[in-house]
């Protein structure tokens, strides 16, 4: 590909400004290098497209896609960006500065949304014919602000201002019928560049229209309202991405925003193999499978039915073994509450048609599993319908091929416990495949000076692409690299320190140790231990002045789900004891608090680089894999976490000299639990009562809203099983002791970097390039390059 920037860029930002480029906004001129470069790219797109279709494809459907921004990630993988720097010099104008003016598209929660788009790159990549498809919200996650320290919630209306980086595509659009409403699925294609390689894969998002852009009939008959009204309700349906990844509003319109992406994705897939194979669908499993990112898209699997059977005239045994060897189900989550299951009447009265397959469904499996034995209790335990409700994860578990935890202790936790039942039947269909993040975004983009320190140690950019190459320069630190990666880390932690002055407004010292904790928050992550060290701390300097505490800056960015209080409340605290330590006179030149808000993929971008310690301290038994732990090792920070997810790995990753390893574990949890009495806890452990204490007595306020109180009782009401649901008094000590020991750990600077280096080194293994070489053995794709 030879591509002239200099040549293009001027000439599309005249197009989408009308005026030359010198004389253009900064945001224009993002838009005119956005569309240069969908237009470099838009043959070999379109040839990849062509390519993918004659063959095997792999289709990941997922209610979440959580891209963040696109065009340095495009120039990066294209390999233009000294280019683009060049093109926007030659009229003045500052690349870094204008890539600032792209907005995220947070087409997610969080998580599961992160890893969906880390997927599609590695994807592409690695030339495998995978397509991504979701829904094109209009209002991707919300934007968080903070008013006295309160979270308040704000439209994110992503696209308002024109998006290059989506083409809507007439032509492919198809029809969606619910028994109540009949719309329109326009598709709107995102291009998804690979790293050195000319395949561009897609995600295609779709967006809900009405049949006909206005009804006319209902206007001009004065029912102004109704023809509004069915407007307005069509738009409903990718108007907003749902906030709460753990508890369910709107049922209704959530489950037809489910069932919308599922079926208009699988029209089309359908369409695409009568046109490649012809109108025997039998075969319809050899050309195609389908990835079910947990459960929101489980819809797909009674819709395949009904497109099998009502429109290609499959009998149901045949149109079942097609389904059966078409999709594959990941877990995301032991969290019961997060297992979606369906009141039937939202299936009545959305598509009845589908409601009388799931309850066939139902009714095979039922008879199915007595054949084999199974128990009454059982079967109705797990039964795709039962209880009034229609079950969304069972589902998954009967129609699947293949079921994956996350991270390697998640999967035996659903063999285990979780889905226990389903293996001792199933255990074929079970494996795992433990997360991981692009090394291209995660390393790569955001952090040039380590790539480039990483170029030369290792001698090239296969790293970029094999992450686990550099697990022979492990032992290729001599001090000169170390040397290299002190001065690394530091110019990182000076960028960020300005950046922070100037989004948060807060001075942090970049001689600190800058302390991280960045993730949705919810409490099993444990949010609140964090900060009851913090505040412990603080007491701690204030009662012995000599007290020796090394300089530090927690760090923390978290969005809480509107409705979920308890997680608002730990906001809340958090932002109190920042305002309390950041205006001490004397405890706020050794430590500073800072709350990044409106946390997302690119402020991610800016914190990661800059952090030396990682804290990854959910609940053992809890966090499925987490993510960002892999993105924190990348790029030299140490973790600083209990036994759960991928902390188990990256601890045998690394050994354990090189992480910080704390609390009790997830097969000591329920013994623990039988004695556990966090009051006895909160009375015996120096410095707890203090600072539990603090939460009422004055110390710090709550504006009256009683949320403090709340979270003190939920530590220490001991009169029920809900007192301390997540252990965060009992794990206390010992996360107090081995910070403690970190941070002073940090002291030995030429020990502190070996470690580093040994956690970038031994980072191979978190690439998403590997989870997906290992999902591709499951899928049976391989890579399919156009060039
Ligand atoms: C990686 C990432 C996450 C996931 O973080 P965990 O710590 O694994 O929960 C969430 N949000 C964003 C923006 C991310 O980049």
């Amino acid at each position: 590909m030879t591509q002239n920037l200099a040549a293009t860029v001027p000439s599309q930002i005249r197009a989408v400004s009308g005026h030359p480029a010198g004389a253009s906004t900064p945001m224009e001129v993002w838009q005119g290098l956005s569309a240069a470069v969908v237009d470099a790219i838009a043959d070999d797109w379109y040839a990849t497209e062509q390519k993918y279709r004659a063959g095997r494809m792999e289709h990941y459907f997922s209610a979440e896609f959580l891209m963040g921004r696109a065009l340095l990630n495009n120039l990066s993988n294209l390999g233009l960006v000294e280019q683009a720097r060049q093109a926007l010099g030659s009229f003045g104008q500052n690349l870094s500065e204008i890539l600032e003016e792209e907005p995220d598209a947070a087409l997610g929660n969080g998580g599961l949304g992160r890893l969906a788009a880390c997927f599609l790159d590695s994807c592409a990549t690695l030339d495998l014919p995978v397509a991504g498809y979701g829904i094109l919200y209009r209002y991707g996650l919300f934007k968080q602000l903070f008013n006295d320290g309160f979270q308040t919630e704000h439209p994110d209306p992503w696209m308002e201002e024109g998006y290059p980086f989506v083409l809507r595509r007439e032509e492919a659009q198809r029809i969606v019928r619910y028994a109540d409403l009949t719309v329109r699925a326009v598709p709107y294609d995102m291009p998804i560049t690979g790293y050195g390689t000319r395949n561009v894969n897609t995600l295609r998002l779709w967006k809900a229209e009405p049949m006909e852009e206005f009804d006319y009939d209902a206007f001009n008959s004065q029912r102004f309202t109704d023809a509004i009204v069915e407007r307005e309700r069509t738009a409903d349906i990718s108007r907003v991405l749902y906030p709460n990844d753990t508890t369910y509003e709107g049922k209704v319109l959530r489950v037809r925003q489910q069932y919308f992406f599922c079926s208009a994705s699988l029209q089309e897939i359908v369409d695409n193999y009568v046109a490649q194979h012809g109108t025997d669908l039998t075969g319809f499993a050899e050309f195609n499978s389908v990835q079910l990112n947990d459960t929101h898209p489980v819809l797909a699997i009674p819709e395949l039915m009904r497109l099998l059977m009502d429109e290609h005239h499959l009998g149901w045994e045949e149109a079942w073994s097609v389904v059966t060897a078409t999709f594959a189900y990941t877990n995301h989550t032991v969290l019961a509450e997060a297992l979606e299951t369906w009141e039937i009447s939202i299936f009545e009265r959305l598509f009845p048609r589908i409601l009388e397959i799931v309850r066939e469904i139902d009714r095979r499996f039922r008879t199915d599993l007595a054949d084999r034995g199974v128990d009454h209790s059982t079967i109705e335990y797990i039964a795709p319908v039962s209880g009034g409700k229609v079950r969304m994860a069972w589902i998954a578990c009967y129609a699947s091929y293949s079921i994956n935890g996350v991270a390697a202790l998640h999967t035996e936790i659903l063999k285990r416990d979780t889905l226990k039942d389903w293996y001792a039947i199933w255990p074929e269909r079970f494996n795992n495949k433990t997360n991981g993040v692009t090394p291209r975004r995660w390393l790569r983009q955001c952090n040039p000076r380590l790539s480039a320190l990483l170029d030369e140690v290792t001698g090239s950019d296969a790293w970029v692409t094999d992450l686990s190459v550099l697990a022979d320069y492990v032992d290729a630190a001599d001090d000169t690299v170390l040397d290299r990666l002190a001065e690394i880390k530091h110019a990182n932690k000076v960028d960020f320190a300005a950046w922070v002055a100037q989004r948060e407004g807060v001075e942090i010292d970049p001689e600190a140790i800058f302390d991280v904790q960045i993730k949705r928050l919810h409490e099993y992550k444990r949010q609140l231990l964090n900060a009851i060290y913090v505040l412990d701390l603080y007491f701690r300097m204030k009662d012995d002045p000599s007290l020796v505490v090394p300089p530090r800056v927690f760090v923390f960015g978290a969005k809480a789900a509107p409705g979920y209080i308890r997680a608002k409340a730990v906001i809340k605290l958090i932002n109190a004891v920042a305002e309390l330590v950041n205006n001490d006179p004397v405890v706020s030149q050794i430590l500073k608090v800072v709350f990044i808000h409106n946390y997302n993929v690119s402020p991610a971008e800016h914190i990661i680089p800059a952090a030396d310690v990682s804290e990854q301290i959910s609940m053992a038994g809890k966090e499925a894999s987490g993510t960002s732990n892999m993105k924190f090792m990348m790029n030299g920070a140490l973790t600083l976490g209990t036994l759960d997810g991928a902390n188990v790995e990256i601890l045998e990753s690394v050994g354990p000299d090189n992480a910080y390893i704390f609390g009790a574990t997830e097969d000591e949890l329920p013994a623990l639990r039988e004695t556990y009495d966090p009051r006895a806890v909160y009375e015996s452990v120096p410095g707890l009562k203090r600072v539990l204490d603090a939460l009422t007595d004055g110390t710090l306020d709550d504006n009256g809203s009683g949320w403090f109180a709340d979270l003190r009782r939920s530590l220490l009401e001991s009169s029920h099983e809900s007192a301390d649901v997540y252990y965060v008094l009992g794990d206390f000590e010992a996360y107090r002791q081995t910070k403690d020991a970190m941070a002073a750990d940090y002291a030995d600077q030429r020990a502190w970097q070996r470690k580093a280096w040994v956690n970038i080194t031994g980072s191979g293994r978190f690439s998403s390039d590997r989870t997906i070489r290992d999902y591709a053995q499951v899928w049976q794709i391989s890579p399919a390059p156009i060039a």
